[in-house]
C-alpha cells in the first residue's frame, strides 16, 4: 500500500487523505507545503486544547491551531502580531481562584511535560458579526480569558462558548469568532490593504477599542435585564399550589394588579 500524504487541508488544517506520491511524503495536491517545516513537524507536535482535549489542527491558510469543537486558537510566538501581543499583555489580568489553564504548547514538550506552565490570563472584549441572509446578521457580544504563556510565548484565544453576554446562543458561529478578528489576509492582497487590515487588528486589541467595547458590552447587559424587570412587572404574580407562575399579562385596567383570570374580587 502507497504511504499515506502528511500534507494536511489549506483551509481546515484536516489531514490528506490521499496517497503520497512516489519519492515524497506529500500528494501532488499538497505539493507545496513540501518545504514547510511547521507541517512536516505536525507529525510530532501534536497540542491539545486545554479547555476540551481535543486535538487543535494546524491551518496553514491562517497560520494557526483551532479546535474544532470550542472554536479556540492558538498562535505560537512567532505566528502572532508583536504589537496584539503587546496590547493584550497590557489588559487587566484575571486571578480568577479554579481558573488554572495549562500551556497547550508545553504541555506537548516532553522535556517541559513535568513543568507546570499556566497562562496568563487577560480579559480580552469582543464582538463578532455574522452574515445570517442578504438581509440579516447576528451580533454576539462578550470578553474572554485570553491566556499567555511565559515560558514557550503561545497565546491560547479560548472558544467564545454556548452563549454570549446577553444569552445568545451561538452555535456553529462560534468557529468565526477568532478567524474574523485575527483573520488573516489573503497573500495577493496589495501591501496598502495588507497594512489597513493590520492597523485594524492591533487597534482592536489597544486599550480605546476594548474599552468602548467593554462599555457598550454592559450597558447591552443593562438594557436587557432592564427590559426584562419591565416585562415581569407587566406579569400577573398568581403563583399557583404548584410554585408555576401565571404568565398572562396583568389586565390593562388602571391600578390592576392581577390578569383577569386571577384578579382580585
Ligand atoms: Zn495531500
Ligand atoms: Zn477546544
Ligand atoms: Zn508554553
Ligand atoms: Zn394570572
Amino acid at each position: 500500500m502507497a504511504k499515506k500524504c502528511i500534507g494536511v487541508r489549506e483551509h481546515t488544517g484536516h489531514p490528506c487523505q490521499r496517497p503520497a506520491s512516489r519519492g515524497s511524503d506529500f500528494c501532488f495536491a499538497c505539493k507545496q507545503q513540501e518545504g514547510n517545516e511547521k507541517i512536516i513537524n505536525l507529525q510530532h507536535d501534536v497540542y491539545h486544547c486545554p479547555d476540551d482535549g481535543q486535538k487543535l489542527w494546524y491551518v496553514p491558510k491562517r497560520k494557526m491551531h483551532r479546535c474544532d469543537m470550542c472554536g479556540g486558537v492558538l498562535l505560537n510566538g512567532k505566528e502572532i502580531d508583536p504589537v496584539v501581543l503587546e496590547n493584550i499583555l497590557e489588559l487587566s489580568e484575571v486571578a480568577e481562584e479554579g481558573l488554572v489553564v495549562e500551556c497547550p504548547t508545553c504541555g506537548a514538550d516532553s522535556d517541559l511535560s513535568d513543568v507546570e506552565s499556566p497562562l496568563s490570563n487577560f480579559a480580552l472584549e469582543w464582538v463578532f458579526t455574522v452574515q445570517t441572509s442578504n438581509y440579516t446578521a447576528s451580533t454576539y457580544w462578550g470578553v474572554s480569558n485570553v491566556g499567555h504563556c511565559k515560558v514557550c510565548g503561545s497565546t491560547w484565544f479560548p472558544g467564545p462558548g454556548e452563549r454570549d453576554a446577553l444569552g445568545k446562543k451561538i452555535g456553529n458561529h462560534r468557529r468565526r469568532l477568532w478567524r474574523d478578528i485575527l483573520h488573516n489576509p489573503n497573500t495577493n492582497t496589495s501591501r496598502k490593504s495588507w497594512r489597513r487590515w493590520r492597523d485594524s487588528m492591533r487597534e482592536y486589541f489597544g486599550k480605546q477599542t476594548q474599552t468602548h467595547l467593554r462599555e457598550q458590552r454592559m450597558r447591552l447587559v443593562t438594557e436587557k435585564t432592564e427590559k426584562r424587570e419591565k416585562k415581569k412587572e407587566n406579569l400577573c404574580p398568581y403563583v399557583d399550589s404548584n410554585g408555576y407562575r401565571c404568565t398572562m399579562k396583568k389586565m390593562q385596567k388602571e391600578g390592576a394588579t392581577h390578569c383577569y383570570k386571577h384578579r382580585q374580587k
